[in-house]
């Protein structure tokens, strides 16, 4: 016994001296725009990175990262805030693989990715990845209003209704905007939208004109490193002053066709730009496709992911992934002055919670953050006999919305 509490006391310590990792959206919550920001839920001002998967109407290699494998070694190893699910619309090249002429296809992949980023607990971008979708504004409402019913109250999912607009104007794109909005807040009132503009989401001064009115929409902004500067830069601090908030949805190191040199010391200076001006942005693309925007070596599939076989493209990005996980530290847990004590902790079997109000809901989590299950109270005790030896995190959220949280050992 003397042993046990010996060596609970060394893993208390070792876990009150590390920081641990948990899931970006327990952190932050519900994504709300703020101003000239998006920020968590509580008004905090945050900015994510994580990769986007590539088209997924292409045939072939980038068919194999729609998965839940790539999303469960993308959040434990990289510790990714946010994944895009491009979802491809139609292409001419696509061979009838895209969501017009293949739905029940497309919105399997797509809830594939939904449901391991929830699990995952990271953000997760639902892409309406075409650069004319005015033509499809029915199918887009009734794939958002399906995706809305489906996920609408959970905070991980943000919808994003436009990709890339080439010439259209802003009346036509605003117009398609509003429709697919006021159809998705008929199932979601509050998650996130996004809303590409012009020229391959680089005119955000039109949308910043004319903004939609919503209390939660943003405006996307893409950049590529090889094409755009200082100038592009420049101009999201104009639209920011003016008011609306801004997501780089997509950007990449090298030029806008995907191809070219990596441009690092342009790349450095956006992600310090996105970094000061708590902007979240995700990269272009967790793809083996042959082209220098890839991570991943060109046909290595989810073996070079997990093997490290990457670009000098992917490099950079794993880094700047890495640099920006999200990490709670022990001061996020009030662990000296919870409103609520465990005894005894350690523990083998029951631990009694002594103080229960009314509406609180206890949580076990394991290290990672990652939700195990709801924990059964009864009589103000809890039994944990079931779970192995480790260390977990129990949340008790309470009614109004507050969480916190208590280490426990389990013996
Ligand atoms: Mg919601």
């Amino acid at each position: 016994m003397k042993t046990i509490n010996f060596y609970s006391t060394i893993i208390f310590t070792l876990v009150l001296n590390t920081l641990f990792a948990q899931g970006p959206v327990q952190k932050h919550g519900r994504l709300q725009v703020n101003g000239s920001h998006v920020t968590a839920e509580n008004g905090d001002k945050i900015s994510l990175a994580g990769p986007s998967l590539f088209w997924s109407n292409d045939e072939g290699d980038s068919a194999d990262f729609y998965n839940k494998e790539t999303i469960d070694f993308l959040s434990e190893n990289w510790g990714i805030g946010i994944i895009r699910a491009a979802m491809g619309v139609k292409e001419s090249w696509d061979g009838g693989r895209g969501y017009i002429e293949s739905p029940a296809f497309q919105k399997a992949k797509i809830k594939k990715v939904i449901d391991a980023a929830i699990e995952n607990n990271v953000y997760v971008i639902v892409d309406w990845h075409t650069h004319e979708a005015e033509i499809y504004t029915n199918e887009a409402v009734q794939f958002f209003s399906e995706i809305a019913e489906e996920y609408g109250d959970n905070d991980h999912i943000i919808y994003e209704i436009y990709n890339e607009p080439r010439a259209q104007s802003w009346d036509i794109i605003k117009n398609y905007a509003e429709t697919v909005i006021s159809a998705i807040r008929e199932k979601d009132p509050d998650n996130l939208i996004i809303v590409g503009n012009r020229e391959w989401s680089q005119q955000i001064e039109e949308a910043a004109a004319k903004p939609i009115n919503d209390n939660n929409v943003a405006y996307t902004l893409h950049f590529y490193s090889g094409n755009h500067k200082q100038w592009l830069r420049d101009r999201a601090i104009r639209v920011m002053n003016s008011g609306i908030a801004l997501f780089v949805t997509e950007w990449g190191s090298v030029n806008a066709d995907g191809k070219g040199a990596v441009d690092v010391e342009e790349t450095e200076k956006w992600l310090q730009f996105m970094k000061d001006n708590y902007i979240s942005h995700v990269n272009w693309s967790l793809s083996d496709k042959n082209e220098s925007a890839s991570i991943i070596n060109p046909g290595k599939g989810f073996e070079g992911l997990k093997n490290d076989e990457l670009t000098q493209s992917g490099e950079l990005i794993k880094k700047i992934i890495i640099d920006q996980k999200v990490t709670l530290s022990t001061n996020d847990f009030n662990l000296n002055n919870t409103p609520f004590k465990i005894h005894p902790n350690p523990t083998s079997d029951f631990v009694t919670i002594p103080q229960i109000f009314n509406k609180e809901q206890f949580v076990l989590a394991d290290m990672n953050g990652k939700i195990i299950e709801q924990l059964i109270v009864k009589d103000n005790t809890i039994d944990l006999s079931k779970y192995p030896v480790g260390v977990y995190i129990v949340h008790m959220h309470k009614g109004d919305g507050n969480l916190s949280s208590e280490l426990i050992i389990k013996n």
